[in-house]
């Protein structure tokens, strides 16, 4: 299939069976608003130049892809190159999708910015462009997730954001997100909601879709510079999605000679705790979206777990549900013991730490590139920095 046949999602925000609208009467009006002025910024050349101008001024675009020759000989077969998200200012990608959002509640003339968060690194990046922007910032997050990322709090706070505690169900980033939608019903006239990933109604997992999209068009340059030719792989980890989706969009329409893998989290294994929905879930609605859960036979949501709280979701994006279901990217996993001994490969043989999400796509590269040819190229999109996970870490690896 290529890009052209594929236009996803449809005017009423579905990607086939998935996605859509899922909301109370209450929240339509937001939703609407919010669609309306993203579909009017989409068509605005002075939107978009600003938004490129900060991308690059701001938090440092484009990133470098880098060619990973120690890595590559060490594992042997394919060419691993790393684009370098990581290296983006606040340490990931969320900040390309945080900055689109807050340009367009600015176009709005919403004063007022709320924002869920996991791992806290889309809380950061909200907090940062709430505090560039001179906008009010509030922040839930999981009590739990508060207790794994102290560093992060203590950054949101820093940047002038109140971060607010979620106490209910796992006390994780579902619950935060469940907590921040209840939020934006109660103050629909000067609230923005900036969602962190490729989840949640219609029109959020196109428009940040759109805000990552970058991640692709910059890689397919570079690669094109380096190499004189496209990839054979390419590899990105799925939580909610935005990471991957970002790298894999600009390719889909070579979907037949590019090969897209999206690694989810398999936790303590596909059959004991994960976050792998794609693998493991079935179809329902979360947070306003028809996509794949995990639930148990009743249709309750059960309980994610992954060792990198970024993929620690029950769900996962509309699209990827879809690109699924067409067969037009594979989605694979990787377990926290996997995710962690690619960590520590990357760091001794590159000099890079590495996010613990990205690292699950790091032990997809590894086990895979060694079955490629020598000329071949496998991409990975290396997500985000581990700074944030430095205690985790360290609780988990033996350090001599
Ligand atoms: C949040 C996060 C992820 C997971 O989110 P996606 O929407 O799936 O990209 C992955 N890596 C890092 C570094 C993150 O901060």
């Amino acid at each position: 299939m290529t890009k052209s046949a594929y236009t996803a999602p449809d005017n009423t925000g579905h990607f086939g069976t998935f996605g859509g609208k899922f909301i109370p009467e209450t929240l339509l009006k937001n939703a609407s608003d919010l669609e309306q002025e993203y579909s009017k910024a989409k068509e605005d050349p002075s939107f978009w130049e600003e938004y490129t101008r900060l991308l690059r001024n701001y938090v440092g675009r484009p990133t470098p892809l880098y060619h990973a020759e120690n890595l590559s000989r060490k594992i042997g077969g394919a060419k691993i190159y790393l684009k370098r998200e990581d290296l983006c200012h606040t340490g990931a990608h969320k900040i390309n999708n945080a900055l689109g959002q807050a340009l367009l509640a600015k176009r709005m003339e919403k004063k007022r910015i709320i924002a869920e968060t996991g791992a806290g690194q889309h809380g950061v990046a909200t907090a940062t462009v709430c505090a560039l922007f001179n906008l009010d910032c509030v922040v839930y997050m999981g009590a739990e997730d508060i207790q794994r990322q102290a560093p992060n709090v203590a950054r949101m706070k820093l940047l002038g954001a109140e971060v607010r505690p979620v106490e209910s169900g796992t006390k994780t980033l579902k619950d935060a997100t469940s907590e921040a939608i209840r939020d934006w019903i109660n103050n629909p006239e000067e609230t923005f909601y900036i969602i962190g990933s490729v989840v949640g109604m219609h029109p959020y997992p196109m428009m940040v879709r759109d805000f990552q999209a970058v991640i692709g068009r910059e890689t397919k340059q570079q690669i094109l510079e380096q190499a004189g030719r496209l990839p054979d792989v390419i590899a990105a980890c799925v939580g909610g999605g935005s990471n991957a989706i970002g790298m894999f969009y600009e390719f889909l329409d070579q979907s037949n000679a590019i090969e897209m893998v999206g690694v989810e989290a398999a936790g303590e294994g596909l059959e004991g705790l994960n976050a792998a929905s794609l693998t493991k879930g079935k179809k329902g609605v979360l947070h306003g979206a028809m996509m794949k859960i995990l639930q148990d036979d009743y249709g309750q949501v059960t309980e994610a777990h992954s060792i990198s709280a970024g993929l620690d979701y029950p769900g996962v994006g509309p699209e990827h549900c879809y690109l699924q279901e067409l067969g037009l990217v594979d989605y694979t996993s990787a377990t926290d013991t996997e995710a962690l001994d690619a960590l520590e490969l990357l760091a001794t043989t590159e000099g890079i730490i590495c996010a613990l999400e990205s690292a699950h796509a790091i032990h997809y590269a590894t086990v895979r590139a060694k079955q490629m040819p020598e000329d071949s190229i496998l991409i990975v999109n290396l997500s985000g920095r581990g700074d944030k996970d430095m205690d985790t870490i360290m609780k988990s690896i033996e350090l001599e």
